[in-house]
């Protein structure tokens, strides 16, 4: 009996209560580290994170912008009853500012060129006749002073806070960047991620196979994935369920790697190898196993030096949803992305769920005719049934059952 009597036993035996998959993201967001920064040249910085904040370089347009292309006037001229004006000058984009000296007179503005001194609208083209050197304004035609021209500092002011840290780097994001004069920006190192399959059955696409066994799917899945999430540096290997090769290469790969997604090997098998390797090489299991359906086998842990290991289940349906659910926002928050509530959608057929865990459900996502999102159930034949996820746009979150969630139940969606 242990120091403690028929009390710490009890605690001793007790099972541990599994987790939620909330509880489970707050512990993976708890311990996965930050990302070191660089200085990446803007044009190689699409998708990433940005680390540093972008302060505008100058007032947001730098000068009183002409807006069409026309004719720039004093509108005061125009309130005084002048309706035809003698073109001086052409005024392009580009060109340091001209000067008109008298109201009698117009210059030719182009788009995106400096308002010109002395003037204080623009005419478009459209709205003028222009004969032997002269611009006639159309009949009827009222001026107003600052019509067509963007005016200094209306959009932003010189060091307003463009772009915060955090922020996403994509088209709109990096042309601010540009336009704020940054010819390189701080932002996250893309993690060094190796998908690691594991298990004696599994053979490569292209090789030959038997019957009893199985195509290495997995890998290709978590590797697309990552991909299509924006992850650069995805490598990949393959293990067999044997205690000496796996110890050898994990521990070459956690030397090697920022990112461990493991598939396959955390269940209760004979040769579920995989958590009690990683304890060997000194991974701490921050969780084994989550209230979830499909993978509920799902282990994670971190080393000393910040490495982080997910131990995926191998069954297909889990291996992905797993992914979506909990590596890809944990590699999202590590690069910096600051946490974002989850998009919601509503069922659109009833769900039935009879476990007391969790349940993700596959759904294709459709768009009714008034433009509203459904999602349309797509049960799978089990964790294994990886075929039925064709054409699913990713999973619900629904709650713990036994119960039957009805058409138009609102829950969480993770698209792949
Ligand atoms: P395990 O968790 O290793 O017991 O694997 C559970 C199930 O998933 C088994 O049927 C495996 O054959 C299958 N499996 C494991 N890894 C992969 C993989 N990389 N690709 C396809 N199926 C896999
Ligand atoms: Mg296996």
């Amino acid at each position: 009996m242990p120091a403690g009597g028929i009390h710490a036993l009890r605690k001793a035996i007790r099972p541990v209560r599994m987790i939620n998959p909330a509880q489970a993201e707050q512990l993976i967001r708890q311990h996965v580290p930050a990302l070191p920064v660089e200085s990446l040249p803007l044009a190689q910085c699409a998708g990433s994170i940005l680390r540093e904040g972008i302060h505008a370089e100058r007032d947001h347009p730098p000068f009183d912008r002409v807006a069409m292309d026309g004719i720039a006037l004093d509108s005061a001229s125009v309130r005084q009853g002048c309706r035809s004006f003698t073109i001086r000058g052409t005024q392009a984009a580009g060109a340091a500012p001209l000067q008109l000296e008298s109201g009698a007179g117009c210059l030719e503005a182009m788009t995106g060129a400096v308002l010109p001194g002395g003037c204080d609208a623009v005419v478009p083209v459209e709205q003028i006749t222009v004969a032997d050197g002269t611009a006639i304004l159309n009949e009827g035609l009222t001026v107003e002073a600052w019509q067509n021209v963007h005016r200094r500092a209306s959009d932003a002011h010189q060091g307003t806070l463009l772009l915060k840290p955090g922020t996403r780097m994509n088209a709109p994001e990096v042309a601010i960047a540009a336009g704020a004069g940054f010819a390189r920006v701080r932002v996250s190192v893309q993690p060094m991620v190796l998908v690691v399959s594991t298990g004696n059955e599994l053979v490569e696409p292209g090789l030959p196979i038997l019957p009893h066994q199985v195509r290495r799917s997995n890998a290709y899945g978590v590797a697309a994935g990552l991909r299509r999430q924006g992850f650069t540096r995805v490598a990949d290997d393959h293990l067999l369920d044997d205690a000496g090769q796996m110890l050898a290469r994990l521990r070459r790969h956690l030397a090697t790697h920022d990112v461990l997604i493991l598939s396959g090997g955390v269940s209760m098998g004979k040769f579920d190898l995989v958590p009690r390797t990683l304890s060997e090489l000194g991974v701490r299991e921050v969780f084994h196993k989550v209230e979830q359906r499909p993978g509920k086998p799902l282990w994670f842990g971190i080393t000393d030096a910040g490495k982080v290991v997910f131990g995926l289940p191998g069954n297909p349906v889990a291996t992905l949803v797993c992914l979506s659910r909990y590596v890809i926002p944990a590699l999202n928050a590590a690069m910096g992305e600051p946490a974002v509530e989850n998009r919601s959608i509503a069922l659109k057929e009833p769900v039935s769920v009879s476990s007391r865990m969790t349940q993700f459900m596959p759904v294709r996502v459709e768009t009714d005719a008034d433009g509203r999102p459904w999602a349309v159930p797509r049960p799978t034949n089990g964790s294994g049934d990886f075929a039925s996820l064709a054409g699913t746009g990713g999973f619900v979150e629904l709650p713990p059952g036994p119960g039957t969630w009805p058409a138009g139940f609102i829950a969480p969606l993770y698209c792949w």
